[in-house]
């Protein structure tokens, strides 16, 4: 498969220099040339297929002749001893993309690149080095998915004191390969450093250096793969059983709502109550458009979703986008869902390589979500179905309420299956949730991280420190 551009269609590169660059040189990002149709066996078997088959028949069309198929086999075991359970909660589905070590849906992308980039650079003399901003999440994931991995080492940056003491923990605990700077500035202070360092002609010459952030084509194709897989279960109407870290109360003897949360039982899960063989309109919660623009490789390549609806806080350039056709990029506003917190997404650009406003206004519904409307949803979902959504599936899963309300998914029936993307395990975002709905289940892996201690290189927001604590 070769990758493009979005700025010149003539910037063509293989699979293995578009995931190591990152960016195109021209400022622009990379997509594929072609989007590979799943062979008819594939989608007239997806509903009893295993996650990792399907991984495999995902990507093996975008990184054929460069990745052999064992290799790959072996990438995608490794990468997914979780999966993504598509639960059924109060008529609806719920994709729950937070089984990851790191709880968020960033896990799935993060992981497969790193041991991607292990393969792509075998035989390599001088280590990689790859450097990363984040505001929160996306450090953690990528940390944990390089942790350990050979000839390649890490640094992230992170602005001090406004990312979460367990958001901390995942970038700063793991030591080893994995080195972290609190940067005494904003996200946007790491993000220019990074920027800065990686155009450094001193330090290109001393170290191989190259990026990991959302925009990396090797995060975004593995993130098709959940879309496929949940949307072949919901077509035949099945759902999974709770997962190990799965949020919710169940109301057997002695259990029920923790105590002090609120007294209202929940209502037995539904299960099997979505009828079977209707294409599923999933809901994304989105900042960037990297988790959404996955969801219409999915669909092009012929994964039943019959829409998606982006869900956004009040930062909606893309809804304000679908409903106009004029797109204006904006400076972010802080939210409850900070990882949606982006004015300008990075992403857009590649959405609008393959559709056009009028082709993204027939497969997309726009909504925007406030903070109130978040905080309601987190209560009222919790005393309906005893189910803790973080804030940011919350937005989603109010971003279903107010279309629905207002009429807009055009020609969806009654019963017609939805589902709402869980990008993020509520306990990561106890903060705002346990007021609402009571303390949350903690999964072991966050439990474990919050026992890490943080080793971490404080700098101020210049440059010539990061260069100096890089050299
Ligand atoms: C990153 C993130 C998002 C936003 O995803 P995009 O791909 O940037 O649209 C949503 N929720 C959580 C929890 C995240 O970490």
């Amino acid at each position: 498969m070769r990758y493009y551009s979005t700025r010149n269609k003539n910037n063509a590169v293989n699979f293995a220099t578009a995931a190591l660059t990152g960016l195109a040189p021209d400022g622009g990002l990379f997509v594929p040339e072609g989007i590979p149709p799943y062979p008819q066996a594939v989608l007239s078997s997806l509903g009893t297929m295993d996650y990792r088959d399907i991984a495999m028949e995902t990507i093996k069309p975008y990184v054929q002749g460069e990745i052999p198929d064992t290799v790959l086999e072996d990438i995608v075991q490794s990468a997914y001893p979780f999966t993504a359970p598509l639960v059924s909660v109060g008529g609806r589905f719920i994709l729950e993309l937070f089984h990851g070590p790191t709880a968020a849906f960033k896990d799935f992308g993060a992981r497969f690149m790193a041991r991607a980039f292990a393969y792509l650079r075998r035989g390599e003399e001088k280590p990689l080095h790859i450097l990363v901003a984040t505001s929160g999440d996306t450090g953690g994931a990528v940390a944990d998915g390089f942790f350990e991995v050979p000839g390649i080492s890490v640094t992230v940056l992170y602005p001090q004191g406004r990312i979460t003491p367990l958001q901390e923990k995942q970038i700063a605990g793991l030591g080893g390969n994995i080195a972290a700077l609190a940067v005494e500035g904003s996200f946007d202070d790491c993000q220019r450093l990074v920027k800065a360092a990686l155009a450094d002609e001193s330090l290109k010459k001393k170290m191989t250096l190259s990026s990991a952030n959302s925009i990396n084509i090797s995060r975004l194709i593995p993130q098709a793969v959940y879309y496929t897989a949940a949307a072949g279960r919901a077509f035949v109407g099945r759902t999974d059983p709770d997962g190990e870290a799965t949020p919710r109360v169940v109301n057997q003897k002695g259990g029920g709502p923790p105590p002090g949360a609120h007294d209202i039982a929940p209502p037995p899960p539904q299960r099997g109550a979505i009828p079977p063989g209707t294409p599923i309109t999933l809901c994304v919660p989105s900042g960037n458009f990297g988790n959404l623009t996955a969801g219409l490789y999915a669909m092009k390549m012929g994964a039943p979703i019959r829409q998606f609806i982006a869900a956004t806080n009040i930062n909606k350039t893309v809804p304000d986008y679908l409903a106009s056709g004029e797109y204006q990029a904006r400076t972010s506003q802080a939210t409850i869902s900070n990882a949606m917190d982006v004015g300008a997404p990075s992403n857009f650009e590649r959405m609008a390589a393959h559709f056009s406003w009028e082709e993204m206004r027939r497969i997309i519904l726009g909504v925007s979500v406030s903070d109130e409307e978040t905080r309601e949803t987190i209560a009222r979902v919790y005393n309906e179905a005893g189910y803790f959504l973080d804030p940011h599936s919350a937005v989603g899963w109010k971003g279903v309420d107010k279309l629905l309300a207002e009429n807009k998914i055009d020609g969806l029936r009654a019963g017609d299956p939805v589902g709402v993307l869980s990008t993020a395990h509520p306990a990561k975002f106890s903060e705002t949730v346990e007021p609402l709905a009571g303390p949350t289940p903690v999964p072991a892996s966050l439990a474990n991280a919050l026992k890490r201690t943080v080793h971490s290189q404080t700098i101020p927001a210049a440059v010539s420190a990061l260069l100096e604590a890089l050299l």
